[in-house]
């Protein structure tokens, strides 16, 4: 038998990561291996957590049953049978691993429907565009809408130039910084143009150059203003259209969208536990959304996180291993377009919200470098700190901050819950992040296999520990 730190050894000559060495200041952050540093409480966890990151780097089946779900279903936007039979399965498949207590959380969810779509440049020349119509857009009339082109950057230039809107359409070329600071152009920015006569907009999308890949996801219309259809055009097409125009060409667009969102659906959270041994009343909550955008699989944003938190409990059913406390997987539905799963979560749990005693959602890819962060007391992130030390022959890095997801957030809010995320390389991640690019080529067969290893250590010890993470 070889030695637990043999086995997490070799289990980085698996793992093939760059090793990053990390100056840390900590005591107990020597190099690996240095348990001697390490508290008590750890080491007796050590051996389960070795063969759980030993079991998912010697195996490929999260990332196959990421590609299986992908192929199978397709994109799965709330509402659409695509989901629903994503649902079917995922469930039947938890109940063929052996997980416990495989149940449907069910909720009524927001659902709009794509329906077909075009842009087109009519004037100086006709030349299709490629283009995505944002989640949420109300439609076109069915002869689409035909009007002349003003590009802004900003919505300082939209006001400043307010007068001019009125009858056209507005394009929000606006370079992508970060998510955070670009998104408002996408969800705000059918209302800003409508309040001043705009009669639909477009938006570069929301991510850096990419292959002319147009980035969708929803839109936000304020109550008091027209509803106005708005689409994300790739960066290339954005670039063109503003030459053009700082050419002083004119230019004249046709919109076509028969988009529209129906009476709400049904739809479902998908559960499944390893009730705990001692405790079952204590859960540690693990999880992503299954929902995603139509034009692909939903591979990174967010099948691989649904399936990463999954495998963690897969993998403790494997090698028998029944923790102390449960361990409980939910897919959550409809993250994208309204939340509903997490509010459903929140609202059925309500109860019990205290009673968790950890929440993690991996819902940023697991794109290398990837890192596990934490949201909660000092006391309780130097114990998950001791924990992802042991994941440093993997190449993870020390513990960063930014626990939480979207999902978990309510849960999490009402029970004062420590949380915890996986997340990948962002610029990675936003290169795909809701294009038809979403694909599970883009994911490495050994980053699956790692983010599980991660989730599942640091989910075994939560879930293990003698006294629950303070809080
Ligand atoms: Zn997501």
């Amino acid at each position: 038998m070889p030695t637990r730190r043999q086995v997490l050894a070799a289990v980085t000559a698996m793992a093939a990561a760059p090793h990053r060495a990390v100056a840390r200041g900590r005591p107990s952050q020597g190099a690996a291996g240095s348990a001697g540093a390490r508290p008590g409480w750890v080491a007796p966890l050590e051996g389960d957590i070795s063969r759980l990151v030993t079991a998912s780097m010697g195996s490929t089946q999260g990332w196959d049953r990421l590609a299986e779900l992908c192929d199978t279903f397709g994109g799965r936007l709330t509402g659409s049978r695509n989901l629903e039979l994503a649902i079917e399965w995922a469930a039947e498949t938890m109940r063929r691993d052996g997980l416990e207590h495989v149940r449907l959380q069910e909720t009524k969810a927001p659902y709009w429907v794509r329906g077909a779509e075009s842009l087109d440049i009519m004037t100086p020349v006709a030349s299709p565009l490629v283009m995505l119509g944002l989640g949420g857009s109300v439609g076109t009339p069915p002869d689409g809408l035909t009007a002349p082109l003003m590009v802004v950057r900003s919505f300082d230039e939209l006001r400043t130039r307010a007068s001019e809107v009125t009858g056209r359409i507005v394009l929000y070329d606006v370079p992508f910084t970060s998510y955070g600071q670009t998104v408002t152009y996408r969800a705000a920015g059918p209302s800003q143009a409508a309040r001043f006569g705009a009669l639909a907009t477009l938006v570069r999308s929301v991510g850096p150059m990419g292959l002319r890949t147009p980035h969708t996801g929803a839109l936000t219309y304020q109550a008091d203003l027209p509803r106005i259809p708005g689409a994300a055009i790739p960066v290339e097409d954005a670039n063109r259209l503003a030459r053009l125009v700082a050419r002083g060409v004119p230019v004249t667009l046709r919109l076509r969208m028969a988009a529209q969102t129906l009476a709400d659906a049904d739809s479902a959270n998908v559960i499944g536990e390893i009730t705990g041994r001692e405790r079952p009343d204590e859960v540690v909550l693990l999880g992503g959304h299954f929902d995603s955008w139509d034009p692909a699989g939903g591979a990174s944003d967010d099948g691989v996180g649904c399936i990463v938190t999954w495998e963690a409990a897969r993998l403790m059913k494997q090698l028998a291993l029944r923790p102390r406390r449960t361990v409980r997987i939910v897919l959550f539905t409809n993250e994208e377009n309204g939340l509903r799963g997490g509010l459903a979560y929140r609202d059925g749990f309500a109860a019990d919200a205290a009673k968790h005693v950890m929440a993690l959602e991996s819902d940023i890819g697991v794109f290398e470098p990837m890192r596990l962060g934490f949201t909660g007391n000092d006391r309780a992130r130097q114990m998950m700190a001791d924990v992802v030390d042991l994941l440093r022959p993997l190449g993870f890095p020390p513990l960063g901050p930014g626990g939480g997801g979207a999902d978990i957030g309510p849960i999490a809010q009402v029970g004062q819950v420590p949380t915890m995320a996986l997340s990948g390389d962002t610029t990675q991640y936003f290169q795909i992040h809701h294009t038809p690019a979403d694909t599970v080529e883009r994911i490495a067969p050994r980053e699956v296999a790692k983010a599980a290893a991660g989730i599942a250590a640091v989910a075994w010890a939560a879930a293990e520990m003698p006294e629950a993470l303070p809080r």
